[in-house]
């Protein structure tokens, strides 16, 4: 079907969402229900009511605008909120390009057999209570306790949070009882890293959205006097994590490479001069598309730790703060997004997401796509992401045609 999206439309509707949550310190704070992303929210309302779409938000303040029809839904999206000082195209570029994709099938009038649904998902980027509140409370996935318990990461409860919307606890629960039956879910995203660019392809099918295992974890040594405690006897806690630090991605690198380890953020304490630190708290978590890697490395870490720990005169503390299987997207929507881009003449490669998004939230209900676009040096949840337009009019063009193919 030779049908195209209108490029400086959806532009236009990106830079104004980008207006909402301006951040001084430098690009969009936007996290979902602050008092910007309330106001992006009336945004996105008032822009799914112009398109002549059907408006639905459920009790998890995901918003959905929708087409007549019966069967099961042929849904695209993903979320509008941001990080701290975040960029302009990281989820919003999912959800305006699938706003556009059925403005475009509803002023060209085109027939389609079943409905269609725009999709923007409440804290994607899990600033309130961990990722994907509100795709999780759509599927019925949240349990109660992690509500009644939530500390947002700005440190507010999440009861205070919620008094500011028109949501609770009982509506959260409640989001996924009127979902309709979705065939199919596709979300086009911003790579968020590097490969696209360097391959100096316009798209990536994702194949896979890798799993990922995040701990807190700790080295308990003793604070000693840095100027009279010989190195031999000392038990420095910042020591054990910098060698585990070192081992792990040494590991990493040689065995498993392809997967991801990080350590993030560090509390040294108690933080001075003239101390051998006594305790070194830090945040550790490691990425991979493989189930059976992520149970290896897991096994492989916690031996390490130990092992440095008793090696140094140390104790190793480590708890789980989440954990996510790596998840497939559906064989037959990567061969559908392959066939085409080879008829639009658009140069792809297949490649996993090491981000985690929205879609494999709902891989558990339905088929998921995904396409990336490039990320300008890679750069994401940043002020400085950026990306070409004419890549993201190849994106959201061929968003357009899957859509057709899946709803005809
Ligand atoms: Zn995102």
């Amino acid at each position: 079907m030779d049908i195209r999206i209108n490029l400086n439309r959806l532009k236009e509707d990106i830079e104004s969402l980008s207006q909402i949550g301006r951040d001084p310190n430098g690009g969009i704070t936007r996290p979902s229900f602050s008092r910007a992303d309330l106001e992006a929210r009336e945004w996105l309302k008032e822009k799914i009511k112009a398109v002549g779409l059907s408006l639905r938000q459920d009790g998890a303040g995901n918003i959905f605008g929708r087409t007549d029809g019966e069967g099961k839904t042929i849904m695209a999206g993903s979320h509008i909120d941001t990080v701290i000082n975040g960029g302009m195209f990281d989820g919003s570029v999912g959800v305006l390009s699938a706003l556009e994709c059925l403005r475009r099938i509803k002023e060209e009038e085109l027939e389609v057999s079943k409905p269609l649904e725009v999709a923007a998902f409440t804290d994607e980027e899990g600033n309130l209570v961990g990722d994907f509140l509100g795709s999780r409370a759509f599927l019925g996935q949240v349990k109660r306790e992690i509500l009644e318990k939530g500390i947002t990461q700005f440190g507010t409860p999440f009861e205070k949070i919620l008094e500011g919307t028109e949501f609770t606890y009982d509506t959260i629960m409640s989001a996924h009882e009127h979902r309709p039956d979705i065939e199919a879910f596709l979300e086009i995203h911003i790579e968020q890293g590097p490969v696209l660019e360097t391959e100096n392809k316009p798209i990536g099918i994702v194949d896979c959205i890798a799993g990922k295992n995040y701990r807190w974890c700790s080295f308990l040594g003793r604070t000693s006097h840095a100027g009279t405690t010989p190195l031999e006897l000392r038990h420095d806690a910042f020591l054990g994590l910098a060698d585990f630090a070192l081992k792990s991605t040494q590991h990493v690198a040689t065995k498993h490479y392809g997967n991801m380890v990080t350590v993030g953020k560090i509390d040294v304490m108690p933080g001075a001069f003239n101390i051998v630190p006594g305790q070194a708290d830090f945040s550790f978590e490691f990425r991979s598309t493989s189930k059976e890697t992520l149970e290896e490395l897991e096994k492989y870490f916690l031996a390490l730790a130990e092992d440095i720990a008793s090696t140094r005169g140390l104790k190793f503390t480590s708890k789980i703060l989440d954990k996510t299987d790596p998840v497939n997207t559906s064989p037959r929507i990567i061969d559908l997004i392959k066939e085409e881009c080879q008829k639009l003449g658009y140069p792809s490669i297949v490649l996993p997401s090491g981000a985690g998004h929205d879609s494999q939230v709902i891989a558990s209900i339905a088929e998921v796509g995904m396409i990336f676009i490039p990320s300008i040096d890679g750069i994401s949840h940043s002020p400085l992401e950026q990306i070409k337009w004419e890549d993201l009019e190849k994106g959201a063009n061929l968003l357009l045609q899957v859509i057709m193919r899946l709803a005809t």
